[in-house]
């Protein structure tokens, strides 16, 4: 298979995508609001059609649910100012050793990048951390959960069960204040 196919499945289009990913993964965007399959470079394109039709069901409820009840339309990008920045640099690194200390865990290294769909990424195997700079725009508590969330991939790398607990643990009000950094 091209490294960017697109699947018809039931009346359903799908935009698979090769990428260097672990495992497959198929979810429905909140950008274009379109079915997307990443797949590792070594499986094969019968692998990625047999996963598919495995969660064929799934897919269609999801994308159902999605067009009955459609996400707000992106934000209009905020301007962040220099000044701004300088703040958010200065609360992430104080907060950071903190949760890393509560959490057990060290992150390599950390910097501040304009994210469009993402608060933040932590990427596991080279413990570093991203952190979006429209922060800035949230509650210092949003911006606290974003980084215990991002330490926490640290300690298990996929939204796991176990995954929310650890973040239950040392965060027992993330729900709301999760509801409150993407409301
Ligand atoms: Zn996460």
């Amino acid at each position: 298979m091209l490294t960017k196919k697109t699947f018809k499945i039931g009346g359903l289009q799908v935009w698979a995508e090769r990428k260097r990913v672990r495992s497959v993964r198929l979810y429905v965007s909140q950008k274009d609001l379109q079915a997307h399959l990443t797949i590792p470079y070594y499986a094969s394109e019968k692998f990625a059609l047999d996963f598919l039709s495995k969660n064929y069901e799934w897919l269609k409820r999801t994308m159902e649910k999605i067009k009955e009840n459609p996400p707000p339309a992106l934000r209009q990008e905020q301007e962040i100012s220099k000044a701004e920045m300088e703040k958010l640099k200065k609360i992430i690194s104080n907060l950071l050793p903190q949760w890393e200390f509560r959490l057990g865990v060290k992150a390599k290294d950390w910097k501040l990048r304009k994210m469009k769909t993402q608060w933040g990424n932590c990427k596991m195997k080279t413990r570093e951390i991203t952190f979006s700079t429209g922060l800035i725009k949230k509650p210092l508590r949003c911006i606290e959960y974003v980084v215990a969330h991002e330490l926490a991939h640290l300690i298990e790398a996929n939204h796991s069960e176990k995954f929310y607990a650890v973040i239950a643990k040392h965060f027992p009000y993330w729900k709301e204040v999760r509801k409150e950094l993407n409301g």
